[in-house]
């Protein structure tokens, strides 16, 4: 069997096995294809059975979340923490509370972790977790009860060497806080459990902006590389919530223009650019619909979501030089990735996690787009994670400033190692594949050093 064959015999078998969970099945299978190059190249990978151990989580702990709500009524959701791998250290990745959240979701998020914490070359293993509880519509004590009894469960399973969680869709410094203040009082011990802990409490500066920062940083890097630059650039960015924010806030202070931001109802475009003070107090503070951003600036055009046709997302129907996809996965679709290339699009940078579907990345790049995938290009947020857990380790504070020349240089090393390794197997410039090589040579090196574990 040549590599190819064996990587879609090991799809194969994961398909049979996880029925049903398809976006884990869409990450591995964009994780094996790239990997082959190198399978044909080094055969320790096959000889210690890597893959066929690293595509499964090392632990899945499922578990029932009751809480009771504000009119006295017990509610119940599914709590699920993945363990994917821990061969360059604790687990590490995000929670995620959101009504579409499913093992298959936790899983091919956990999977995505473990390349991306590897290629970020701090000592992260891969983990994800969350629940199928949405948080629209609740009120601030039920989002209270709900996190404490999340953490009744999880509380056995984490700590600050062991696993260490942090926010994603849903889950922001308000839920951080909760989940922190219940793990405390069940255990009687301060420890950096969570990252994105509020700045008085053990929390880093420069959290909050890391995964945004990070991802216009990473496209400054890639652009660069091709002889462009952000400034000037007129760039789309879809969603509203933490990665959206801070890109936006990032590509201002960079001289680009933002010029469109969403939310699950709707799109916003503002061609004089997005107001990041005016986007703040409406989903940060507010948490209302973006219909109010149209409102509150008259020269913005506001798009509800059934407006647009089926299949695509007004967002991107929107010409710009830069798409940055930072709501959720599978939100770009050939349909956009059409009208992108016909706009000129130059760039597409992921800031979420596997945003783009399969035959859109094959599109926007048979058309010349350059394209930056998630795991390198959104890997600012975990490793900003990493260096609050450095500080808590030493009992120190960095300044904002010293956390950001980090992030900026992190994220450079992740680019040069993506675009090298890219170099390496005969295909520049595809970070895809450089990434997943260059994350999977890591982790599965330790793995190999571990033995049969
Ligand atoms: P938030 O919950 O803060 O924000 C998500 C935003 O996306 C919300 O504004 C939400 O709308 C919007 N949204 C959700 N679904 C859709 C949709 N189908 N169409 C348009 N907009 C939508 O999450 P984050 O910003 O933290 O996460 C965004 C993405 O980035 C996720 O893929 C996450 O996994 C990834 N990521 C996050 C990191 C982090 O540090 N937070 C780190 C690395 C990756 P509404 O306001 O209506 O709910």
């Amino acid at each position: 069997m040549n590599a190819k064959e064996y990587t879609r015999e090991i799809l194969r078998l994961i398909r049979q096995t996880s029925p049903g969970q398809e976006e884990f099945y869409q990450a591995a299978t964009e994780v094996f294809e790239s990997l082959v190059p190198l399978l044909e190249e080094e055969h320790r990978y096959r000889e210690h059975s890597i893959l066929e151990r690293i595509i499964l989580p090392e632990r899945t702990i499922i578990f029932r979340v009751t809480w009771m709500d504000d009119s006295g009524k017990i509610q119940t959701n599914l709590g699920y923490r993945v363990q994917f791998n821990s061969a360059l250290g604790p687990y590490k990745g995000g929670l995620r509370f959101h009504p579409t959240v499913t093992l298959g979701i936790v899983k091919f998020l956990g999977f995505e972790q473990i390349f991306k914490n590897a290629l970020t070359n701090l000592q992260i293993g891969g983990g994800k977790g969350g629940s199928n509880f949405d948080p629209k519509g609740k009120s601030d004590s039920e989002i209270m009860r709900f996190c404490q009894a999340f953490m009744n469960e999880l509380h056995r399973h984490i700590g600050h060497t062991r696993d260490v969680p942090a926010g994603d869709i849903g889950v922001g410094a308000r839920e951080i806080g909760y989940l922190f203040g219940q793990y405390k009082l069940l255990t009687a011990n301060f420890e950096g459990i969570v990252t994105g802990k509020g700045i008085g409490w053990g929390g880093s500066f420069g959290r909050k902006e890391a995964t945004g920062y990070g991802s216009v940083y990473f496209a400054e890097h890639h652009l660069n590389r091709h002889d462009m630059e952000l400034k000037g650039k007129r760039c789309a960015v879809s969603g509203a919530g933490n990665v959206a924010i801070y890109t936006i806030e990032k590509l201002h202070s960079m001289g680009a223009t933002p010029i469109t931001c969403s939310d699950s109802r709707g799109t916003i475009h503002h061609p004089k650019g997005i107001d990041v003070k005016t986007l703040k107090a409406i989903k940060e503070v507010g948490r209302e619909s973006l219909e109010k951003y149209a409102q509150l600036h008259p020269d913005a055009t506001y798009i509800p979501l059934h407006k647009y046709p089926e299949g695509g997302h007004a967002t991107w129907s929107i010409p710009c030089d830069i798409a940055f996809p930072s709501a959720t996965q599978n939100e770009l679709t050939i349909v956009d990735a059409k009208n992108l290339v016909n706009n000129g699009c130059k760039l597409v940078n992921e800031g979420a996690n596997m945003p783009t579907t399969p035959d859109a990345i094959d599109y926007l790049r048979e058309h010349g787009v350059l394209f930056s995938p998630g795991k390198a290009a959104n890997a600012g947020g975990v490793a900003v994670s990493q260096l609050e857990m450095a500080q808590n380790a030493s009992m120190q504070r960095w300044s904002f400033a010293e956390v950001d020349t980090r992030l900026f240089g992190i994220m450079k090393s992740i680019f040069d190692t993506a675009y090298e390794t890219s170099k390496e197997f005969g295909d520049e410039g595809n970070l895809i594949m450089g990434a997943n090589i260059a994350g999977f040579r890591r982790a599965a090196d330790a793995m190999i050093d571990m033995g049969a574990v």
